[in-house]
């Protein structure tokens, strides 16, 4: 297994603002090791630093394969064929809280008493740093600098019971935006925070349970959905079938859906909530269209994220969809290098104008988000370049102004570039002829709701669950 620490793959690897993990659990199917494998396939755009998958191989024994990279290069398919083992979790990651090294990558594998687990986790606890402490001062040795170690002492310290009672016991303890996929050789557990802000569903495959941050992972393996893991819901799966319960007592706020899973992160073939993405995302380009229309020749989305809602706003204000930018498929994320000169070569090396396309035509350019500002203006640079006349930036999000602690890291709120800059402001500091973002209220409109009903909080500072200075990233 390949491992990059420092030097010069550690360094451009780097975030201060990074997205999240995604988490994959098979119980009862044959193949359970090379279904993880093409589960994580499909939720490779939710992190692409680490991946590992864990096998149960008999009733005593789980196996840990992960790496530092991406699936295609951490896992070899002939070796998850082997593997067989009814069970399995796996984890692709983008560091949130630790630093971006192979001790941090999950599945983490931990014996409590006699029994093997192994945790996959997505999200970030906003007390992990305290109970950190209170664990490390009572004696408690940790080996990584992950979340989700602290979970597996919390467990530890329960000193009896069945592996659920352990892990209610430990949830219990936590605040934060988790879902958490957890393994036994006897059992699959499947949580999601009581606000339900990370996602999570279920579903089945010729008898047997998988369980995956997101739809288009169940459609890649086969799987037919059945739900969602409800907020707060803890689902056990085990030979004699599948059982629920809850987190203590049910949050009154009904549910806190992380509301960029429509925006940005979730892929726009997953459904959440019983929405499919692109299709709100569509709306929510519509919707900008309504509150923001502006004369242009052509509308274009930046590639790939925005492209469904490119089209709603071109639809809607009965504009060409044109395609404006070519992405080259081959360069990774820009958005995690650290330095901005890095992150500008980056954007450019990534996506290219169509010269025929842009030249003295009023352009209208829709992007999903604008965190640091260095996509919109250095495209708008680039679109310059080729000549393009009017370049009207469309946002079909608000103004990000918010650090997240539940599991997008913005450990440096300075770098927001409309953290304290009004929409003007950033259209003369990005380039734009002009600017406008689309409201929060319309955002949730568009993924069925209003703004109660998901986390909404970098874009308003309503925290659902107080950060109360905990976030240790
Ligand atoms: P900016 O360049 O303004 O810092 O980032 C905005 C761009 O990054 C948008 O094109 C958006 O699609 C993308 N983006 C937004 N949030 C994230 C994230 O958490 N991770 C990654 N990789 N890209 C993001
Ligand atoms: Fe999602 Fe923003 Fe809430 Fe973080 S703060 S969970 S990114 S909506
Ligand atoms: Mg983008």
């Amino acid at each position: 297994m390949m491992e990059l620490t420092d030097g010069w793959s550690g360094l451009l690897r780097r975030s201060t603002l990074s997205e999240e993990c995604g988490v994959f659990g098979v119980w009862g199917h044959p193949d359970a090791g090379l279904l993880t494998h093409y589960g994580l396939y499909a939720l490779q755009h939710r992190g692409q630093e680490s991946a590992g998958i864990a096998v149960r191989v008999d009733e005593q024994d789980l196996r840990l394969r992960s790496g530092m990279g991406l699936v295609s290069e951490v896992f070899d398919p002939e070796d998850m064929k082997n593997l067989g083992g009814r069970a399995a979790v796996g984890h692709v990651r983008y560091s949130t809280t630790g630093e971006p090294s192979m001790r941090n990558a999950q599945p983490l594998c931990v014996r409590l008493q006699s029994t093997l687990w192994a945790l996959a986790h997505n999200g970030n606890l906003v007390n992990a740093g305290s109970l950190r402490s209170r664990l490390e001062e009572e004696g408690s040795i940790f080996q990584t600098t992950s979340d989700t170690e602290v979970i597996a002492h919390l467990a530890a310290r329960v000193g009896s019971g069945t592996a659920r009672h352990r892990l209610e016991t430990a949830l219990g303890q936590i605040r934060g935006g988790y879902a958490l996929v957890v393994l036994t050789p006897d059992e699959l557990m499947c949580v999601r925070d009581p606000h339900g802000i990370r996602p999570l569903c279920l579903g089945r495959l010729d008898g047997g349970w998988v369980a995956a941050s997101e739809s288009c992972a169940l459609d890649t393996v086969g799987a037919e959905f059945v739900r969602e893991v409800e907020p707060g819901e803890i689902v056990h799966i085990d030979d004699s079938g599948m059982t629920s319960s809850f987190l203590g007592q049910r949050p009154s706020r009904r549910a806190g859906l992380c509301i960029f899973e429509y925006i940005y992160f979730a892929r726009p073939d997953s459904n959440l909530a019983g929405l499919n993405v692109h299709q709100v995302r569509k709306q929510m380009g519509r919707y900008l269209a309504v509150d923001s229309s502006v004369q242009a020749d052509v509308v274009s989305g930046v590639p790939d994220s925005s492209l469904s809602a490119a089209s709603g706003y071109a639809e809607q204000a009965q504009i060409p969809y044109e395609m404006g930018l070519v992405r080259n498929r081959y360069v990774g994320r820009t958005f995690i290098q650290p330095q901005d000169s890095l992150r500008q070569l980056g954007v450019k090396l990534k996506f290219n104008p169509l010269r025929k396309v842009v030249q003295d035509r009023s352009v209208v350019l829709v992007d999903d988000s604008i965190v640091r500002g260095t996509t919109c203006r250095t495209l708008i640079g680039l679109l310059r370049t080729a000549g393009a006349g009017e370049i009207h930036i469309r946002i079909s999000s608000p103004p990000y102004q918010y650090p997240c602690y539940y599991g997008i890291d913005t450990s440096r709120p300075g770098e927001l570039i409309a953290a304290d800059r009004s929409a003007d402001e950033v259209r003369d500091l990005i380039g734009a002829d002009s600017l406008s973002y689309l409201s929060v209220d319309r955002v949730a409109q568009a993924a069925g709701g209003d703004v109660a009903d998901f986390c909404t909080a970098c874009f308003d500072g309503e925290y659902i669950v107080p950060p109360q200075g905990e976030h240790d990233a």
